[in-house]
């Protein structure tokens, strides 16, 4: 199955009103997400929160679980999840 790809920018002109940091948050977590889904297998996402974590992580650094689904189709779906919902949980990459 050919990699899903996010337009990018992210909606530009539906966020023409909105504020700055909004679109900018925005534009930047689809810009993250395109970076997962382009490559899958370094991810993994944590069954306890649902956060994209690194592959390499042992723990989930957002809520230590160690339980994992490092299926590449969970991955660009979590992904695809994230891009589209910015009020969705805070992701392993917003604590760095
Ligand atoms: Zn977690």
């Amino acid at each position: 199955m050919a990699p899903l790809f996010l337009p990018f920018p992210f909606n530009a002109f539906e966020d023409k009103n909105r504020l700055m940091s909004d679109t900018q948050h925005l534009a930047d977590r689809a810009a993250r997400a395109q970076k997962i889904i382009a490559s899958p297998d370094d991810y993994k996402v944590c069954e306890g929160c649902e956060s994209i974590v690194a592959e390499r992580a042992t723990t989930c650094p957002n809520c230590h679980g160690y339980r994992f689904d490092v299926s590449p189709e969970r991955v660009v779906e979590q992904a695809t999840h994230l891009a589209t919902r910015p009020q969705q949980s805070v992701t392993a990459s917003d604590l760095t």
